[in-house]
């Protein structure tokens, strides 16, 4: 069967794509499930924050030039089940090369064939840069299914109205017809806030079929587990954020028959 590929996205950041992405993707390789974590943020924190560095000619930038093929690209973690195409700067520059390609909404997905094709995965996990630029809205166009990290906070619900839309605008113009909204996550809920409650129970009423029955909670140890190059598996497998993924990482598995 042919790998499944998520886009973790939403055009506000900081809201917890690149959290979401590294521990949802070594939490369903704990669960046996071979994923692959593609970094396409320049920032590269998905990179830094599995403990490895950026190198040049590392990322998918050639291959997005039509130079190597992704699968060259593909490194090994130190976590079983776990492989990363990892980021450089680069990648930044993407933003205008692509513009003045043809089929330039494609080239992710083109791409990626290779591996999806190859049958070495069975999740691919798109880590996107915040914004709507060309690399996120190749990252729709090369997803089966798009998973958005909401942070429950003030105009959550506007931000998530505005990624929906250009979702319905890719299915509508038939660049990626099959694209599915796969769920809404809410993060870095913080139950003492009457903010956080309020913005949950608005998503709920709104797309009570989209949002993941888990939540994850604002947590120092999330925050803190990249700067020591980690996942939370690894810097405290017992916090409440481990488990929160963990659980996210059932539901994902289960929703999607990942296993
Ligand atoms: P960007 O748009 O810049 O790529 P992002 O959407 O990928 O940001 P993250 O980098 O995952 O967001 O998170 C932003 C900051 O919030 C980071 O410092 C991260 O460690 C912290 N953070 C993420 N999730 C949580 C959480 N559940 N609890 C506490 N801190 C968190
Ligand atoms: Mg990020």
């Amino acid at each position: 069967m042919s790998a499944k590929i998520f886009s973790i996205a939403n055009q506000k950041g900081g809201v917890g794509k690149t959290t979401t992405a590294i521990n949802l993707s070594a939490a369903l390789a704990l669960k046996g499930i071979k994923t692959l974590l593609i970094d396409l943020d320049p920032q590269g924190n998905a990179t830094s924050g599995l403990g490895i560095e950026k190198t040049k000619n590392g990322s998918l930038y050639g291959p997005l030039h039509g130079k190597d093929s992704s699968l060259e690209k593909i490194i090994n973690t130190k976590q079983k089940n776990l492989s990363l195409i990892p980021s450089e700067v680069d990648l930044a520059a993407i933003e205008v090369e692509l513009a003045q390609s043809k089929n330039y909404l494609l080239k992710l997905q083109s791409c990626l064939l290779p591996i999806k094709k190859s049958g070495s995965f069975q999740a691919i996990i798109l880590d996107c840069p915040p914004a709507l630029g060309l690399i996120s809205m190749n990252s729709l166009c090369a997803a089966d299914y798009l998973i958005v990290a909401l942070q429950c906070e003030y105009l959550a619900m506007e931000g998530l109205s505005q990624i929906l839309n250009v979702v319905d605008q890719l299915k509508q113009a038939k660049i990626n017809p099959t694209l599915q909204i796969g769920g809404i996550l809410m993060t870095m809920f913080d139950i003492r806030t009457r903010l956080s409650t309020q913005v949950l129970n608005e998503v709920q009423q709104h797309f009570p079929e989209k949002i993941f029955k888990t939540i994850i909670p604002r947590s120092i140890r999330l925050s803190e587990a990249p700067s020591f190059g980690k996942t939370i598996f690894d810097y405290d497998p017992t916090s409440s954020g481990a488990i929160a993924y963990q659980n996210f990482a059932k539901e994902v598995s289960k929703r999607f028959t990942l296993l």
